[in-house]
């Protein structure tokens, strides 16, 4: 291909763009990583005309060639595994295994909708009306804007991008500015495996400007966003007002409910996982703990100890659990958090600072606070950074009272050995996602993922519900008329 910059893909071919990006490494900004192209209002335009010229022989195309190409791009994903993980965790801050692991699980991603395409694609019913076949058609949207975040800049495109191409729709593609590598080997495997010129197209933007253009635009059919509350939202409201269908994963605040009888070193090492990880920039990261009775002590000891033990430095070390944030930008917004809870008095079992590394980097501590008020901003607010807030309740009802007290409703898990006790959490808890014994984070490809309250639009991605976002049902009524 062509030596232009990557960053915008239109039509089957990378273009200059209107602007450039200089990608950085967050745990070493002064480290730059490479130059992007970056999508203007022209582009915009050509993107939605390419995947509408595409749309007609793209639909058409039997579904079992489709999936055949998604096939192809697993394979090159996979075989790109290891380049791609590094890029990954070069611009986004993730550590090496991490971004080892989403990479997989884009592959898995691939795999799994190239095999919905043979699931039926529609049903037949019994009819009131003699002699008639009545059944449902499953039929593509059309042409699908595509809005993800830099937190798993693989993952999640492939998520929704497989789908909806598996399906019969076209795409164009806005990913998150902070990681450009990532989002341009998705596209390089899409090309490379040959889906034709005009089905996925690639649109790097300059924040919202592109962004913006692109869900406004009256060429786009259905807009799936995966992002924070107050973009996501917006979006929906102009979508809704034009009746485009539109579907949003947004933030979380999920918590761990810990009971008396639960195994202390399982709560306290998923806990931290879940906080930690990916320095707690996941959606469904832990970002409350809320602990029952006599095990409060013991567990926030081990907590404690746990997370002062974590390894924090450049994510590309094997050795290492914490990497940095992804920018300047959310370093400060963490800061403004850990300000916040200073101002505030809160009691600090660990960390609660900004960490100075030699090569600078956008370093925090891991951080947990003890005996936090429910109703501090430190317990309610998504952070999107390693910071937990620790809460004790006096029995179950009182810390599934706690659990659902926030906006969100995206994840929350509860450690015993009760089964009846489990189960009344599972009942009880407002959350998309539910963990007995196991952290809030990870999901699995064939279920069903998404939130309750503010934390989506109440659809869900993945599974077999990603057939029921990215396609509409026809109802067929269909009579002959006796042969002449
Ligand atoms: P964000 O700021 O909302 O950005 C998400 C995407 O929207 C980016 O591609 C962004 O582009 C774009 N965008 C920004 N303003 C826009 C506008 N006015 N119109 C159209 N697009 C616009 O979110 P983020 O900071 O990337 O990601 C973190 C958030 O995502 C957190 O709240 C997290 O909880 C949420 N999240 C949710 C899930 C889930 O499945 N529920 C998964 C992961 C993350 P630019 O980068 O160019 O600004
Ligand atoms: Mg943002």
């Amino acid at each position: 291909m062509s030596g232009a910059l990557r960053g915008v893909y239109v039509d089957g071919a990378w273009r200059p763009g209107a602007d450039e990006l200089v990608a950085v490494n967050p745990a070493r900004p002064a480290e730059q990583l490479g130059r992007y192209a970056l999508a203007g209002a022209a582009d915009v335009d050509d993107a939605l005309a390419a995947a509408r010229a595409a749309l007609p022989a793209w639909r058409a195309r039997p579904g079992l060639e489709r999936a055949e190409l998604l096939h192809r791009a697993a394979a090159i994903v996979e075989q790109r595994s290891e380049q791609i993980a590094v890029a990954l965790t070069r611009e986004e801050g993730k550590t090496i295994g991490e971004a080892r692991g989403e990479v997989r699980r884009g592959v898995g991603v691939l795999r799994y909708f190239a095999g919905e395409v043979s699931q039926p694609a529609g049903e037949v019913y019994q009819s009131a009306v003699e002699g008639r076949f009545l059944f449902t058609l499953q039929e593509p949207l059309g042409v699908v804007a595509v809005v993800t975040p830099w937190n798993f800049p693989v993952a999640i495109p492939l998520w929704k991008i497989a789908p909806a191409l598996a399906f019969g729709n076209t795409v164009v593609w806005k990913p998150a500015t902070p990681t450009p590598q990532s989002s341009v080997h998705v596209i390089e495997a899409l090309h490379d495996a040959g889906f034709p010129p005009g089905v996925v197209n690639l649109l790097l933007g300059g924040r919202s400007p592109v962004g913006q253009a692109l869900v406004d635009a009256p060429g786009v059919d259905a807009i799936s966003f995966t992002g924070s509350n107050p973009v996501g939202r917006a979006i929906e409201r102009a979508a809704t007002a034009r009746g485009v269908k539109v579907q949003l994963e947004l933030g979380g605040k999920n918590p761990v409910v810990v009971l008396p009888d639960a195994d202390v070193a399982l709560a306290v090492r998923e806990t931290v996982r879940g906080a930690m990880l990916s320095t707690g920039q996941k959606c469904t990261a832990t970002s409350r703990a809320i602990v029952v009775g006599d095990v409060a002590d013991a567990f926030e000891q081990a907590l404690l100890e746990a997370v002062r033990g974590l390894r924090v430095g450049d994510p590309l070390d094997p050795a290492v659990d914490v990497g940095p944030l992804v920018s300047a930008g959310q370093r400060d917004a963490v800061a403004a958090h850990l300000d916040q809870a200073r101002a505030e008095g809160l009691r600090v079992g660990a960390g609660g600072g900004l960490l100075e590394r030699p090569d600078g980097g956008w370093f925090v501590e891991p951080t947990v606070y003890l005996d936090v008020d429910p109703r501090s901003p430190i317990a309610r607010e998504e952070i999107f950074g390693p910071v937990l807030a620790v809460m004790r309740a006096p029995d179950l009802d009182a810390a599934i009272a706690l659990a659902n007290d926030v906006d969100f409703g995206l994840s929350a898990s509860v450690f015993t050995r009760d089964v009846e006790a489990a189960f009344r959490f599972v009942r009880g808890v407002d959350a998309g996602l539910v963990h007995v014994n196991s952290e809030t984070t990870g999901s699995e490809t064939q279920v069903p993922f998404g939130g309750m309250k503010a934390s989506s639009s109440h659809s869900r991605e993945q599974g077999r519900a990603a057939r029921a976002f990215y396609t509409a049902t026809k109802t067929v009524f269909l009579d002959m008329p006796a042969a002449a």
